[in-house]
């Protein structure tokens, strides 16, 4: 018998023969009534692990693979046990801070990894998968009534690290459960959907949305791993009638930016099969993680013939997500994100005044409490996240959780995302991005780097860059651009970007200096940090 917890009971019902996992590089093929079993004879493995302990957490390293989910699953449902999935291809010190910090007491991997892992064993359990000997297979039950004490349990996970040091966010299984609930809701998640998993499985968009949103639902999830957009595209436009028929894809910007430059290098007979294919099997593709900027879109757009868009939703760590556009084509606004997603209260608050500005709950009401603005306007302000989806604390950082929640007067706690965005007359936010680093303070106005880096993005010959506010005794900060040119094309002058921004921008939101570089280094996530790139790229700055 396995406790009665919301996913396992969702696992229990859905058809035993569904195939839950299909590894696309082997086309070996999992069923939900294999997958129920091997959670509970992984379960009897894990729960041995870390004797000592009363409340353990367990680290799992493995590849996105059947063997990983099993093993993740079954941690989050043992009693006070706390999975922490781990990136393979993080650094030995990054692996050491997140071991150290979650007070892991094991560690569970599979042989690929072994070596990676085996110096920082430190005293604690080490297993790995391939050399466990499993009890026998049973049929297996769920237990009568629901579980409150494995409510608990569930998973850390931690944030991207783009800002600073990665904050563990303790997420129990009840808050996954409400996560991915509003997910499936509002996104229409059906059994009959395919959805193509390639993300990282140590961060909330590979765990919630393309894992346990199919899970909870009955639908089949295909690995394919690791990334290359190749198999990818292939995947999508069902080239191959013997693979999997893809209907939902979700990934982040950077991922789109691969596939369309494949997909521009492609023969032109190539592309039209492509562009010919992929609108018959997918029906959602989904993007977030980071801002989008407009040419992603459009070689989206262009590679999958206008059909689907791609849906812009943002989401954290810390709130699964907040914010998406409607699943209704016709009613995206290009650039949005969209409204709070079902259950998800968010208001806006003036960084100053801490004045509540806008309030909206879900799907279900909307209130202004500043003056609606007109026309094409907008009003600015932090966005600030309440409700069931929500985490209620960073692992072991009480000051940080403290730190980043107000009570409002009806005793409401709210989250504050540190994320500034626009809210337009028809209800609609609009991402400014990370106060910490993307809202530049410039000669007493606030500007937007995410703004500013949609327009330089857009000129020929840009394939990355990241608007910066330079120290400036003159302007407080100074706008600056990081730009990496593509291959084989002449750097951009700074007098040809000053001409060309000026046909795009008011004055004051082009940069002032400018610097082409080779990269632009990324996180995992194919993320930032703008207050360490500064500092690298204009250390005299400093
Ligand atoms: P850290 O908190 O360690 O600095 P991180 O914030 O990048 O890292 P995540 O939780 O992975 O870690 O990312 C959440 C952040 O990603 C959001 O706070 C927001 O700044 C950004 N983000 C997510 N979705 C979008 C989006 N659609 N558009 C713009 N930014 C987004
Ligand atoms: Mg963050």
């Amino acid at each position: 018998t396995l406790p009665n917890l919301p996913l396992l009971s969702a696992l229990s019902s859905h058809p035993p023969a569904k195939v839950a996992i299909i590894h696309n590089s082997s086309r070996k093929a999992f069923n939900y009534s294999s997958l129920l079993r091997d959670i509970f004879r992984w379960r009897s493995v894990l729960s041995k692990l870390g004797s000592d302990a009363r409340d353990k957490r367990i680290a799992i390293m493995g590849e996105n693979s059947y063997q990983f989910v099993v093993c993740l699953l079954a941690a989050t449902s043992l009693p006070r046990t706390i999975a922490v999935p781990l990136c393979p291809s993080h650094t030995t010190p990054e692996i050491t801070y997140q071991l150290n910090d979650a007070d892991c007491c094991a560690i569970v991997t599979t042989e690929r990894f072994k070596e990676k892992l085996a110096p920082l064993v430190n005293g604690r359990d080490f297993v790995i998968y391939e050399d466990v000997e499993l009890p026998p297979s049973e049929n297996v039950t769920i237990a009568k009534d629901p579980s409150d004490a494995i409510d608990t349990s569930g998973i850390i996970l931690y944030t991207s690290g783009t800002s600073g040091n990665p904050k563990g966010v303790v997420i129990p299984n009840a808050t996954l459960h409400a996560q991915a609930s509003s997910l499936i809701k509002a996104w229409e998640i059906a059994p009959r959907d395919t959805i193509l998993h390639t993300l990282p499985l140590h961060h909330i968009h590979g765990i919630l949305n393309a894992l346990l949103v199919p899970l909870f639902v009955g639908a089949t999830i295909v690995f394919q791993f690791p990334f290359a957009a190749g198999p990818v595209l292939s995947l999508l436009a069902h080239e191959d009638a013997s693979a999997p028929e893809i209907s939902i894809y979700t990934a982040v910007p950077t991922v789109y930016a691969r596939l369309s430059t494949l997909y521009r290098s492609m023969p032109p007979d190539k592309q039209a099969s492509i562009t010919d294919a992929i609108p018959k099997s997918l029906h959602l593709a989904m993007c977030g993680s980071a801002a989008l900027p407009d040419p992603l879109r459009d070689g989206w757009a262009q590679l999958s013939g206008g059909h689907p868009q791609l849906l812009e939703r943002y989401g954290m760590t810390e709130v699964g997500m907040a914010l998406s556009q409607p699943l209704k084509e016709s009613e995206r606004a290009s650039g949005s994100v969209g409204k709070p997603l079902p259950g998800v209260y968010a208001r806006l608050v003036d960084k100053d005044t801490l004045e509540v500005l806008y309030q909206s709950v879900g799907w279900q009401s909307e209130q202004w409490i500043t003056k609606k603005p007109e026309g094409d306007g907008q009003v600015l302000g932090e966005i600030e996240l309440s409700g069931p989806t929500i985490f209620k604390e960073y692992w072991r950082k009480p000051d940080a959780t403290v730190g980043s929640f107000v009570t409002d007067a009806s005793g409401r706690n709210w989250f504050r995302t540190g994320d500034i965005a626009g809210v337009d007359s028809a209800g609609r936010w609009w991402i400014k991005g990370r106060e910490s680093m993307d809202i530049i303070k410039s000669g007493g106005e606030k500007l937007s780097a995410l703004e500013i880096e949609r327009e330089i993005l857009s000129l020929v010959g840009i394939a990355e860059c990241a608007v910066v506010g330079l120290p400036s005794p003159e302007w407080g900060q100074a706008v600056a651009t990081v730009i990496v040119m593509q291959a084989n094309v002449e750097p951009i002058t700074y007098d040809s970007l000053k001409a060309e921004l000026k046909k795009r921008l008011t004055g004051y939101k082009i940069p002032k200096e400018l610097k082409i570089v080779e990269q632009i280094p990324r996180n995992q996530m194919g993320k930032v940090n703008k207050k360490t790139l500064v500092k690298q790229v204009w250390p005299e700055k400093f």
